[in-house]
């Protein structure tokens, strides 16, 4: 974010949850209770759907992957669901699934490795949202194949994101800002009615070091990067957005993908699917979304949608997608 001047009555929270460092900042003195609410919310959802947490619905239904359907929680039933969607949406780029190829690369985990190409086949048969079976009914799930498993790493902090939005609206809060783990929400206006500056960050600089600036006012802001989790082996970069076509992370000149929409689940899940697509491939899913996109390549060339131009600042060059 530009300018982290604070503000006489501004409450600003930082939190770790959902794998990742959160910060909320409400521009009213007398609503702490509202942000403790958010947190706490925060604190269930990750509860609910983390992949590393054995007591969750994600990892309940991994264990019976082959078995029986789970009846889940709705939160995560419906996320689930919204997820499938996006899976045919992005002809199955976004693909919630991966989880045993994630395990399998272990990327972000120490000694992290190429896996060979007879396991990366393996696996890849287990890849398949389309084997998800739901019932809204009971709320149940089914992974059909045996060693099944979901990961909603690329989509439950959008949906986090969404549920502060709510909270705080719903308690009158006209001006914040939120950022569960770079999703960005803003809500309304900055305190000085203007709209909100968020910075794109230049992926091959230290944090804090920005592209351009985005001006938004009730909008959601999502960046996803391969320079945030990655390793390098024989001068390729492997990272964490894996390509359920080839079982390995998506190779392109892409650094970073931006989506910008009003729904912060529909951002998330689009800058994972837009990383696999790439600048071309991803304009019809975004106009399908009612989406706008800031695409940076590996020599930093920033390429940035129709409907965005004119609130985008450009400290660089730039082309139109
Ligand atoms: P970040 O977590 O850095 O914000 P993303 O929103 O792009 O990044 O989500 C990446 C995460 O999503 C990965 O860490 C992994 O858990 C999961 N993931 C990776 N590839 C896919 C994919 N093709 N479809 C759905 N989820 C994915
Ligand atoms: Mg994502």
């Amino acid at each position: 974010m530009l300018k982290r001047t604070k503000v006489n009555n501004e409450i600003d929270k930082t939190f770790f949850a959902l794998g990742t460092i959160n910060n909320i900042r409400i521009f009213d003195s007398k609503k702490e209770n509202v942000a403790e609410k958010a947190i706490e919310r925060v604190a269930e959802i990750d509860n609910r759907m983390s992949a590393f947490k054995p007591e969750s619905d994600i990892s309940k239904l991994g264990a019976n992957s082959g078995q029986s359907f789970q009846s889940i929680h709705k939160d995560t039933f419906q996320l689930i669901h919204k997820a499938v969607e996006f899976g045919d949406l992005s002809n199955g780029a976004f693909d919630i699934t991966i989880r045993p190829l994630v395990d399998l690369w272990g990327i972000n985990k120490k000694g992290s490795f190429v896996p060979s190409d007879f396991e990366i086949q393996k696996t890849l048969s287990l890849i398949d949202y389309q084997a998800i079976r739901l019932n809204p009914e009971s709320w149940g799930v089914f992974l059909k194949k045996p060693g099944q498993a979901l990961d909603l790493g690329g989509i439950a902090k959008g949906f986090a994101a969404d549920e502060v939005k709510r909270i705080l609206l719903e308690d009158g809060i006209q001006s914040a800002l939120i950022n569960l783990g770079g999703n960005v929400v803003t809500v309304g206006k900055r305190p000085d009615g203007q709209p909100w500056q968020i910075g794109i960050q230049n992926p091959l600089a230290p944090t804090g070091q920005y592209l351009g600036v985005l001006s938004a006012s009730d909008k959601t802001v999502v960046t996803s990067g391969s320079n945030e989790r990655f390793f390098i082996n024989d001068g390729i970069r492997y990272h964490h957005i894996l390509d359920p076509r080839t079982g390995k992370p998506a190779q392109n000149s892409l650094l970073s993908v931006t989506a910008v929409c009003t729904c912060s689940a529909d951002a998330d899940a689009l800058t994972t699917a837009l990383f696999i697509l790439g600048p071309e491939k991803s304009l019809p899913l975004l106009s399908k979304m009612g989406a706008e996109a800031i695409f940076v390549s590996d020599d930093l060339t920033v390429t940035v949608t129709h409907g965005i131009i004119d609130d985008f600042k450009n400290l660089n060059e730039y082309k139109r997608a």
